[in-house]
């Protein structure tokens, strides 16, 4: 049996005519920009993630750029970020000037809270340039532990953009991630849970002011053709991308219940395996399975093995940030994040996708088992 890592095609059967009328639609109208298919979907998402407010763009890692840019994030500013993210949420904070402040994560994979009040702790006591965001990432679809989150930002004064990349229609405590800090950024990029065809990305927000201001700077600070009122960007989103998500958004409840069954038969099948660890659920977290991703002693050993058994895997991700070349500037050593260091060298992330079937899960969870008992 093969059981690849990701399986795109699988959901094509059942979008396909609707998405087609609407591309004609475009092509007919030649409004390849933005336009109402863009809009009708913002209004349509952020109802979705219960903000008042949706802005679409043009990846989820402009998202970012625009959120921060929003806030007024610049140059000498510091931003916690977690270390153990994809790269895109440290890179959207470089990208205004600002820079990155790495924080370790916990047994859950975010932000660890008592690592990060420590940090604050230590930034506000340092002269000079002072921490003013924070970005908790909902890494792999779980929210990351918001309240408390939350209330450190109050009591130091942050501002919250959360990366929700990996994690639309996730609950904090009967709560959508993305509506606790001032802006969610979220991604569609084809593998997300949530993919356009091609880039594509948005925010939601409930605050005007703020909604305007990136609506914005998302096309180059216009408040009218060709009068500009801040230096902003081209990032808006295309029209096509709207048309397809706006078509898929009405597919992603039943998609996540999928993924969220699919990892309940993971859990059963391999909760007892010795030397794999599962996911752990966190209380209040209803986590959306963007990945779903295990624990191995010997992980490089199972993923070949898997691999010969047609079994595709991915690693997410096998570099913590400190440890990128390209962040090598801020001076962080091997050693300084040991929870992260320690999970890169041990996380395999299995295929997980709405149209996985149980004979494949059962079958991936079997050879698992194999692998173990003869090692
Ligand atoms: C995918 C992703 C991004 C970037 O999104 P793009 O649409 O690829 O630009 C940012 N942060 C996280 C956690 C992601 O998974």
């Amino acid at each position: 049996m093969k059981v690849p890592f990701l399986e795109l095609k699988a959901q094509q059967p059942q979008i396909l005519d609707e998405i087609e009328d609407r591309l004609r639609d475009i092509i007919a109208n030649t409004a390849f920009i933005l336009g109402k298919y863009v809009e009708a979907f913002e209004k349509d998402f952020a109802r979705a993630q219960g903000a008042r407010y949706g802005i679409g763009v043009s990846s989820g890692t402009d998202a970012l750029h625009v959120a921060l840019m929003a806030l007024g994030i610049g140059i000498g500013d510091r931003v916690v970020v977690p270390v153990n993210t994809f790269i895109a949420t440290a890179e959207a904070v470089s990208l205004t000037g600002a820079t990155p402040v790495f924080v370790d994560c916990d047994e859950f994979y975010n932000v660890d809270v008592g690592k990060l009040e420590d940090l604050l702790r230590r930034e506000a006591q340092g002269t000079g340039h002072k921490v003013k965001a924070v970005i908790p990432v909902h890494l792999y679809g779980q929210p990351a532990r918001m309240a408390a989150i939350m209330d450190l930002a109050d009591a130091y004064g942050l501002e919250v953009v959360e990366d929700a990349c990996q994690a639309h229609l996730a609950q904090y405590d009967g709560k959508p991630v993305g509506t606790f800090g001032k802006f969610g950024a979220f991604s569609f990029y084809p593998g997300k849970n949530l993919g356009a065809f091609g880039e594509a990305g948005a925010l939601v927000t409930s605050d005007e002011a703020l909604y305007e201001k990136a609506k914005m700077i998302r096309q180059h600070g216009e408040i009218e053709r060709y009068h500009h009122r801040v230096i902003g960007h081209n990032y808006r989103m295309e029209a096509i991308q709207g048309a397809v998500l706006g078509v898929k958004l009405k597919y992603l409840d039943e998609w996540t219940q999928k993924r969220q069954d699919h990892a309940r038969l993971y859990n059963e099948l391999l909760r007892h395996v010795p030397g794999i660890d599962t996911p752990k659920p966190m209380a209040g977290a209803a986590s959306v399975y963007h990945l779903y991703v295990i624990q191995a002693h010997d992980r490089d050993g199972l993923r070949a093995y898997l691999e010969e058994q047609q079994i595709g895997t991915g690693l997410h991700y096998p570099v913590p940030l400190h440890l990128q070349e390209a962040y090598a500037h801020l001076g962080y050593n091997e050693g300084d994040f040991p929870v992260a260091e320690r999970a890169a060298k041990r996380i395999l992330s299995l295929p997980m996708y709405p149209e996985l079937t149980e004979a494949q899960i059962r079958y991936v969870g079997e050879k698992i088992r194999n692998y173990v008992k003869s090692e």
